[in-house]
């Protein structure tokens, strides 16, 4: 029954990973804690989840045989590239087990199947997406009512990090950007007034059985997260069961199994927003490393394995730093430096985390950095302390 509990004790027992990047290695961590060994399919032969893996296999994430020896390897197979073809999800779930499946992936990875879903799932939840016009032409951008400009023109496939994204003021200024998509499919969104951002990680189980993390409140800087600090420090506890809720519906609808993570905002008047998920582990929840019973990754890994969900406590008030490889190069300079890790690893509660690239770049994820501490304040102090050192 392949619906059976997996066991991490038998040797060989093989979980997959679509994906060699940091969320593939801080997996292929906890699940070889656990026991399991792990597998990346990846075109790169050097990646940060290849160097942890049991295995890699470096080929496409199309390539029908590295499919065929990965599904046959492994008891069950996750994705860490939110980006991985769903017929490549699909092809795998013929001969192993597959979470999160494709038809869930394929609505995460479409901005527009995305919103229909929050849209769908709003009826109970009571938060919709943002109001938004889907742009195929330019008769479409004549057609798109005054309220909805400003706003900001995103296309619908392949966003992250801000990119793929315009801002617009008119709809002379929407033309210009729409120009710039390449005639791909985009949506114009309502520009809201945001007070501030958060995120809701959780995770539902092959047997239904679902979980829901605290609510992480996030600072971003060009587009790309900065902070994530948890639990939220603005938000009241109504807008945080309501943002649980809202996640946790999202989850049950779509019979989703693994990981999940929802990001929502918080606007002036206090009212919630559904922006936009990923069907896996998320930036926004490496916290859940230092500061959870089970961390995001352990959690994936049980529910790829059928075993029971871990607990969701957070034992810590966290504040986490995303260490971008800007830090290597001091102001303008292009020659990288070592950031003084001593200096930040002398403060209270920091848990040092590098994804192992030997290149630091500009905006390239390098780490993360999680302060652990007995009060967020407390935490967020540490945090400002790291800023500071590293500059
Ligand atoms: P990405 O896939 O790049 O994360 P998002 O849809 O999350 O794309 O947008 C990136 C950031 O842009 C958000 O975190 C938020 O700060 C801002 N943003 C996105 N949509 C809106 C909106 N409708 N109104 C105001 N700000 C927005
Ligand atoms: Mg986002």
């Amino acid at each position: 029954n392949e619906l059976s509990p997996l066991n991490p004790s038998a040797a060989g027992t093989w979980l997959g990973v679509m994906g060699g990047g940091q969320l593939g290695r801080m997996f292929a961590h906890a699940a070889q804690q656990m026991g399991f060994k792990v597998a990346v399919l990846e075109p790169a032969f050097d990646c940060p989840a290849g160097h942890a893996a049991d295995q890699l296999h470096s080929a496409d994430y199309t390539d029908v045989e590295a499919l065929t020896k990965l599904a046959s390897q492994c008891a069950a197979v996750t994705t860490e590239f939110e980006n991985v073809s769903a017929k490549s999800l699909a092809f795998l779930a013929e001969s192993t087990f597959v979470a999160p499946s494709a038809s869930c992936v394929s609505i995460a990875q479409d901005r527009m199947a995305e919103k229909r879903f929050f849209i769908e799932c709003a009826i109970t939840s009571g938060v919709f997406p943002a109001s938004h016009k889907e742009i195929n032409s330019a008769a479409d951008i004549d057609a798109v009512p005054d309220d909805l400009l400003p706003g900001i023109l995103k296309t619908v496939r392949m966003g992250y990090d801000g990119k793929g994204q315009v801002r617009v003021k008119t709809r002379a200024e929407l033309h210009a950007a729409y120009g710039g998509m390449d005639g791909v499919a985009c949506v114009l969104e309502k520009m809201l007034p945001l007070a501030y951002e958060i995120s809701v990680l959780a995770a539902r189980g092959a047997d239904g059985k679902a979980v829901v993390y605290p609510i992480a409140e996030n600072v971003h800087r060009d587009g790309i997260l900065f902070t994530t600090t948890v639990p939220g420090p603005n938000i009241g506890k109504k807008s945080a069961e309501k943002a649980q809720a809202a996640t946790l519906a999202v989850i049950e609808q779509m019979g989703y199994v693994g990981v999940l993570c929802i990001e929502f905002f918080v606007l002036t008047d206090g009212s919630l927003v559904v922006n936009e998920m990923a069907p896996r582990p998320h930036n926004s929840g490496h916290y859940t490393i230092d500061a959870c019973v089970t961390s995001q990754f352990a959690q994936q890994a049980r529910a790829m394995a059928r075993l029971p969900l871990g607990d969701v406590r957070q034992h810590s008030a966290a504040a986490m730093l995303n260490i971008l490889g800007d830090i290597w190069f001091a102001g303008d300079s292009d020659e990288a430096r070592e950031p003084a890790w001593d200096q930040v690893l002398a403060l209270p509660g920091a848990n040092l985390h590098l994804y192992g690239k030997d290149t630091a770049r500009r905006a390239r994820k390098m780490g993360h950095i999680t302060f652990v501490a007995a009060t967020v304040a407390e935490a967020q102090a540490n945090l400002r302390q790291a800023c500071a050192i590293l500059g």
